[in-house]
């Protein structure tokens, strides 16, 4: 029943109730008058008593309601304060309906702020942690280094280098490998002394920090470090099977107080495996800066790579880009920096190649090499769309610098269009007001732009909506896990769906097999690259047939 009628009936009833006594006191004391009884003056006393207690009903039923709807008011503080609300007493009337609805809508914001959180606090630990193993990423391992720094104490930094677990990875797959990469890591972390700080810096790249509380006997550290690393590089047996993979230590240290900064100990120790110096024995090497001068190891390596830079020795491989719902393709461009007969990775040198001021450069270096190449790639790969360049953030720091300028002046050298280049920059740079300058000209200019590695930054999903973005990468730590973390699956469902409502293409990162390929595809990923379709390639090892076979197997598996 409405409010309205229930109060008409209310009023009406009432109004009928007062005349009903009102009249039938009037009789009765019409009679009692001509009988002659004294009673009936108490008549005069009946009727406004019937009026009060008419209105004192018709206050209370009013209360009620007056009731109701500021229990509603105090609801809406509730809900603001996320919290659900639940209403003890409801009519069926339009109040109790409303109240049902605002218990309702309470329960639905509470879920979803829920979610919501729980995705944040999802992307602020995948953004610090290194999903396989549980170690702390580069960033964060760095990050609570600086911290222990203060204490100024002696400091050992071992980086430890799994040589061959790329070439496991290719023989016998990621299971394989990824179950050595976790046994690497449990060796690590029980060792008597344990590191104080242990970080994963990269595929098979490990800096593990060991506060050293007195003064440093170098013989007796030496002899405990050996027979930690001779643990660590210990045989594996997984699955019945012996690996035997060849394990690297550098090592770098400073004594209490030394001028040393923490970054330079982690640097050293790394430079120290990279060019196996100062070996004090079998895969245990000394960084040269302990041995002799402190500088002149990494002037060496600067050195060599200022070279490369002018007589333009880095070399590019192609990844491709592989679109799931149609025929195009598009490409990668990795840069690549042969040293000392070795290939090493670009996790190490770019960052040298940022601090020393010559990223710029070496972009530019790669731009050539696109143009160049784009021909010979468009005859190899008829559909594709256009090829990826990594846009460093540090090129743009003091102002975006002539780097737009020159990529516009050397594609139209070789009539090609700013539409052929897809600049990819990183999501945890996005906030930077210097990198949203840079993205809107690039923008205004016609080149594509990526967001890589998504879903390891901070950067706000509003960003993603203000921006006409290309293309959306997410980054290979969501892929790595989507068989096995249904919520990783649901934040990846969710990135995907976003980017699809703001029409942005989404790639998915370092795909190596077919079951991450499925889950992608039924996600609704636009494309993939990784090395399920191809690793990175130089132009001249490309063979398309390979790339071909899989596309088929893949249009037959849908
Ligand atoms: P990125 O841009 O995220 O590049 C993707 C990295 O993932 C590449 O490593 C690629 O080889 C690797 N990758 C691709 N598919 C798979 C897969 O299925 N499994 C695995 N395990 N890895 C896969 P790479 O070549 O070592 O490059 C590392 C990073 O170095 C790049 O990360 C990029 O940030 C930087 N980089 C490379 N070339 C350049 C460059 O020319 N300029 C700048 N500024 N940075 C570059
Ligand atoms: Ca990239
Ligand atoms: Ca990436």
């Amino acid at each position: 029943m409405t409010i309205r009628m229930k109060i008409t009936f209310i009023v009406a009833g009432s109004m009928a109730a007062i005349l009903a006594i009102n009249n039938s006191f009037l009789n009765a004391s019409r009679y009692l008058a001509l009988s002659g009884d004294s009673t009936n003056e108490l008549t005069f006393l009946i009727m406004p008593i019937s009026i009060l207690l008419m209105c004192i009903l018709i206050f209370y039923v009013v209360g009620i309601y007056t009731d109701r709807l500021s229990l509603i008011r105090k609801s809406f503080k509730l809900i603001q304060e996320n919290q659900i609300v639940s209403f003890s007493i409801k009519t069926k009337d339009e109040i109790g309906e409303m109240m049902s609805e605002i218990e309702e809508v309470s329960t639905r914001l509470y879920e979803k702020e829920t979610e919501m959180r729980t995705y944040q606090e999802e992307k602020l630990l995948l953004a610090n942690t290194d999903t396989l193993t549980g170690l702390p990423n580069r960033d964060n391992y760095l990050a609570r280094l600086e911290k222990e720094n203060k204490a100024n104490n002696g400091s050992l930094v071992v980086s430890v280098v799994v040589k061959d677990i790329l070439k496991i990875n290719a023989l016998k797959g990621t299971a394989i490998s990824n179950q050595i990469l976790l046994e690497i890591t449990k060796r690590i972390l029980s060792f008597q002394t344990q590191p104080n700080e242990a970080g994963r810096m990269s595929t098979h790249h490990f800096s593990l920090y060991f506060d050293l509380k007195q003064e440093t006997d170098w013989q007796r550290l030496e002899e405990a470090l050996r027979f930690y690393l001779d643990q660590v590089a210990a045989p594996f047996i997984i699955e019945g099977e012996s690996f035997f993979t060849k394990v690297q230590f550098g090592i770098a240290f400073r004594q209490p107080n030394e001028d040393v900064t923490i970054q330079n100990l982690v640097h050293l120790a790394d430079l120290a495996v990279m060019e196996e110096s100062g070996s004090i024995g079998h895969n245990l090497y000394l960084s040269h800066s302990l041995l002799q001068d402190e500088h002149t190891h990494k002037q060496q390596l600067e050195f060599a790579l200022r070279k490369s830079i002018d007589d333009e020795t880095f070399e590019v491989v192609y990844q491709p880009i592989v679109s799931l719902n149609d025929s195009h393709m598009s490409l990668e461009t990795l840069v690549r920096w042969n040293y000392k007969d070795e290939w090493v990775s670009p996790s190490i040198f770019i960052p040298i190649l940022e601090e020393i001021g010559l990223i710029e450069r070496l972009t530019k270096q790669v731009m050539d090499a696109i143009v160049i190449d784009w021909h010979h790639w468009k005859n190899v790969m008829p559909d594709l769309s256009h090829i990826s360049l990594n846009i460093s953030a540090k090129i743009f720091e003091h102002g975006e610098g002539e780097i737009l300028e020159y990529m516009v002046k050397v594609l139209k050298e070789n009539e090609l269009e700013p539409t052929c280049i897809c600049l990819e920059i990183t999501e945890n740079v996005l906030l930077d007001a210097h990198t949203l300058y840079f993205i809107e000209h690039s923008m205004k200019l016609g080149f594509l732009i990526a967001i890589d590695d998504f879903g390891t930054g901070y950067s706000s999903m509003s960003y993603i909506a203000n921006y006409p973005f290309d293309v959306l990468k997410i980054d290979r730590e969501f892929v790595l896990q989507l068989e096995t973390n249904e919520k990783k699956r649901e934040v990846a469902q969710a990135i995907v769906q976003l980017a699809q409502k703001l029409g942005i293409r989404v790639v998915a990162e370092g795909v190596e097999t077919v079951e991450q390929l499925k889950i992608l595809s039924e996600m609704g990923t636009d494309a993939i690259q990784g090395y399920y379709f191809s690793k990175p390639q130089f132009l001249n090892e490309w063979n398309p047939l390979l790339l071909e076979e899989k596309r088929r197997i893949h249009a037959i598996g849908q």
